[in-house]
C-alpha cells in the first residue's frame, strides 16, 4: 500500500510500500530455551545470535546516518538541506541554460536526486528515529525541501527546459526509451500540478491539491478513531470484551478474532457506524479530486491515477475485476459454505454467515484442519533461519550473497539495526539494506520497505548504490533464545525482501524510475512472487530448522502449512475485488449516482455475497481506496 504525504513532481513518485495484509497474528510465541547450539552460516549467526557486547570505540570517529557525515547531530538535517537546495538551485540554471536534448533529462534527473536523497532519508528518520530531536530535524527537513518541490512543479522556466525537448519530434526520437519514458514522468507531474494552464487555473489547481491533502489527512486519521455506545444499549456480559469509560462502552477495532459471535456482531455494528462529519469528509474529498482532475485535462480522477500505470485505464481495471469476480465466484460460494458450516457446527441457533464471520471461522477451520498452531512452528522460523533461507534462495535464483557488516558509530539510529550488503557474483556490490527489525517504543506497527537512496549512473560513470531499510516489527532476541517467527511473520520478511530486491537489481541509469520507484502496480510484483517462495514445500524445507536441534521441519507440518493457506482464500480475494470495485466507482464519473453508502451498498451486493448490514460503513475501518 502507498504512504500518503510523500514529495510529487520532482520528488519521486515512491512510498513507503506496506504488505497488502497483516499476516502476523499471534505475535512472537515464546519459548523458553536451554541454549542455543545449533550452527550458522554468518548470515543466520548475524540475526540469532544477540551481540555479546559491542566492541569499545571510545576514539573512533562519527560517520552520520547511513554514512552521510552531515548527520551525526539532528542540527546536520540543516546542513544537509540546505547544501541540497544550493545544488538545486544550480543545476535549475543549468538546465534552463542547455541546449534541449538527453542532457535536459540527466539533469532534471540529477536535480531530482539531490532533494529526494535528503528528503526520503528524512521521510524515514522522521517516524523511526528513537530520538526526538532528530525526528524533529528530519520533519522541519521534510517540510521545507517539500515547499522546494512544490516551487520547482510551477516554475515555468523550469517546465519550458523540458517542454522545448518534448516538443521537438526529431529530437524525442533520437531518445532512448528509458531517457524519453523519464522525460514524459517529469512532465506528466509537472502536468498534474496545472502548470500548462493559464495563470488563474494553475492558482485553482494549487489550491485544490492543498484541499484535497488537508481532506485525506483528515479522512484517514478518523478511519481510526473509536467509536463509543451507551452502556446499557449492550448486553452487560461481553461488556469485558470493551473498554467501559464510565456510562459508555468504547470500540477501538472489529475484535474479528473473538470466538464470541455476539462480540464480534457488536465490534462491527458500532465500530463501523458512519459518523456524519466522515462521511461529509469523504463525500467533499472525492468531489474535489473529480474538480482536480478534470481541471488538468482527465474526464475522471481515476483516468488521472492510472496514467503511467501497467493496468493504464479505469476501463481495463473495470474489466479485470469482473472478469476476476466471475472466475472466482463459484469457489467464493464453495467458501462461504464451507464457512457457514462451520458456524452452523458451533453455534447451532445463529447460522446465517454475516460479514463479522469469515476471518474467526476460516481460523477455526484451519486450525481443526491442519492442526498450525504458530507456537508449533515457531521454534523452525528463527530470525537467523529465515535470513539463510532468503539468502540461499537469491543464491540459486539470482546468483546474488548477502553479507552481514558492522555499521559504523552513528550509522544507524538504534542498536538492534543490522546492515547487509548485497552482492551478485559478478556485477559485486549492489547494494546496503538496513534490517530494522525489532519492536521499539513508539516505532510504527506496521511492516515497510523505505527507499533512502535510489540507485543511478552518475556522470563520472560510476553507478550511485541503492540504500533501503526494511521496517519489521519482531520480538527481540534474548541471551539464549533467537527471535522465533510465527508462519506468517515470515511470510511478512519474504514480502519485504522482495522489495528490497527489487530495489537492489533494478539498475537504472534514472534514479526517477529506480527499483520500487516504478508504476505502482507493479511495485508489488517482486514482493508478492516472493510470498509464494514462502509458501512452497521446496522452499520452506531447504531453510525452516529448528534453533536448538537443528532439525528440519517434518515434511507434514510445511504440507500442513501450505494447504492451510487455501483455507478462504477465495473468499478473501473476493472481499478485495470488492474494495477495488468500490474505490473505481468512488473515482469514476462524478456526479455520483447515489450517496457513497448506497454505493457501498449496491457494490458490496454485487462484487461481495455477504449481505450489507444497514448503517455501517467498511470504509471506516481499512484504508480500503488505493487512490487515498
Ligand atoms: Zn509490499
Amino acid at each position: 500500500m502507498l504512504g500518503a504525504g510523500r514529495l510529487r513532481g520532482l520528488g519521486t513518485r515512491a512510498a513507503p510500500l506496506w504488505p497488502g495484509r497483516a499476516g502476523s497474528r499471534g505475535l512472537g510465541a515464546r519459548i523458553r530455551a536451554r541454549g542455543v547450539s545449533t550452527s550458522w552460516s554468518p548470515v543466520g549467526a548475524a540475526f540469532n545470535v544477540k551481540p555479546q557486547g559491542r566492541r569499545l570505540d571510545l576514539f573512533g570517529e562519527r560517520r552520520g546516518l547511513f554514512g552521510v557525515p552531515e548527520l551525526s547531530a539532528p542540527e546536520g538535517f540543516r546542513v544537509a538541506q540546505e547544501n541540497a537546495l544550493r545544488k538545486a538551485d544550480l543545476l535549475v540554471q543549468r538546465v534552463c541554460s542547455v541546449a534541449p536534448g538527453p542532457q535536459t533529462v540527466l539533469i532534471f534527473d540529477e536535480l531530482s536526486d539531490s532533494l529526494c536523497r535528503v528528503a526520503d532519508l528524512a521521510d524515514f528518520v522522521k517516524i523511526a528515529h528513537p530520538e526526538p530531536a532528530f525526528r524533529e530535524a528530519a520533519e522541519e527537513a521534510c517540510t521545507s525541501i517539500g515547499t522546494a518541490v512544490e516551487k520547482l512543479n510551477t516554475n515555468v522556466e523550469l517546465y519550458r527546459s523540458l517542454q522545448k525537448l518534448l516538443a521537438d519530434k526529431k529530437l524525442v526520437d533520437s531518445l532512448d526509451p528509458e531517457t524519453r519514458r523519464v522525460a514524459e514522468l517529469f512532465m506528466f507531474d509537472f502536468e498534474i500540478s496545472g502548470i500548462h494552464l493559464d495563470k488563474e487555473k494553475r492558482k485553482r489547481a494549487v489550491d485544490l491539491n492543498v484541499k484535497i491533502l488537508d481532506l485525506s489527512n483528515t479522512f484517514l486519521m478518523g478511519t481510526n478513531f473509536p467509536n463509543k455506545i451507551e452502556k446499557h444499549l449492550l448486553p452487560e456480559h461481553i461488556h469485558q470484551n470493551f473498554v467501559v469509560a464510565g456510562n459508555h462502552v468504547i470500540v477501538d477495532g472489529l475484535h474479528a478474532e473473538s470466538p464470541d459471535d455476539l462480540v464480534r456482531e457488536a465490534a462491527y455494528k458500532i465500530f463501523l457506524h458512519p459518523n456524519a462529519g466522515q462521511l461529509r469528509c469523504l463525500e467533499e474529498l472525492l468531489s474535489n479530486r473529480d474538480l482536480l482532475a478534470k481541471l488538468v485535462g482527465y474526464s475522471t480522477y481515476s483516468h488521472r491515477a492510472l496514467q503511467g500505470t501497467l493496468a493504464q485505464s479505469p476501463e481495463t481495471v473495470m474489466q479485470f475485476l469482473e472478469k476476476l469476480s466471475d472466475k472466482l465466484s463459484e469457489r467464493t460460494i464453495r467458501d462461504f459454505e464451507m464457512i457457514r458450516g462451520m458456524k452452523m457446527k458451533l453455534n447451532p441457533q445463529n447460522s446465517e454467515l454475516m460479514p463479522w464471520d469469515p476471518p474467526y471461522y476460516s481460523g477455526v477451520i484451519r486450525a481443526e484442519r491442519y492442526n498450525i498452531e504458530p507456537s508449533l512452528y515457531c521454534p523452525f522460523f528463527s530470525l537467523g533461519a529465515c535470513m539463510e533461507g532468503l539468502n540461499t534462495l537469491f543464491g540459486r535464483l539470482l546468483g546474488i550473497t548477502l553479507y552481514a557488516e558492522q555499521p559504523a558509530k552513528g550509522e544507524v539510529w538504534c542498536e538492534g539495526v543490522r546492515k547487509l550488503a548485497v552482492v551478485h557474483e559478478s556485477e559485486g556490490l549492489l547494494g546496503y539494506i538496513y534490517c530494522d527489525f525489532f519492536q521499539r517504543a513508539g516505532k510504527p506497527h506496521q511492516d515497510c520497505h523505505f527507499t533512502i537512496r535510489g540507485g543511478r549512473l552518475k556522470e563520472d560513470g560510476d553507478y550511485q548504490l541503492p540504500v533501503v531499510v526494511l521496517m519489521l516489527n519482531l520480538p527481540h532476541p534474548s541471551r539464549n533464545l533467537p527471535t522465533l517467527l510465527t508462519p506468517g511473520m515470515m511470510e511478512n520478511l519474504f514480502h519485504e525482501m522482495g522489495h528490497a530486491m527489487h530495489s537492489m537489481l533494478g539498475r537504472t541509469r534514472y534514479q526517477h524510475v529506480t527499483g520500487t520507484r516504478c508504476p505502482t502496480d507493479f511495485a508489488e510484483v517482486p514482493s508478492i512472487l516472493m510470498e509464494y517462495f514462502a509458501n512452497d514445500h521446496r522452499v520452506v524445507s531447504q531453510f525452516a530448522r529448528h534453533y536448538q536441534t537443528g532439525q528440519s521441519l517434518p515434511k507434514n507440518m510445511v504440507s500442513r502449512l501450505c494447504e492451510s493457506k487455501k483455507v478462504g482464500a477465495a473468499a478473501d480475494m473476493q472481499l478485495q475485488v470488492f474494495y477495488a470495485a468500490l474505490d473505481q466507482i468512488y473515482h469514476g464519473k462524478h456526479p455520483l449516482t447515489a450517496s457513497t453508502t448506497d454505493i457501498l451498498r449496491e457494490t458490496q451486493e454485487k462484487f461481495y455475497g455477504l449481505p450489507y448490514v444497514p448503517n455501517t460503513v467498511c470504509f471506516r475501518n481499512v484504508l480500503l481506496l488505493t487512490t487515498l
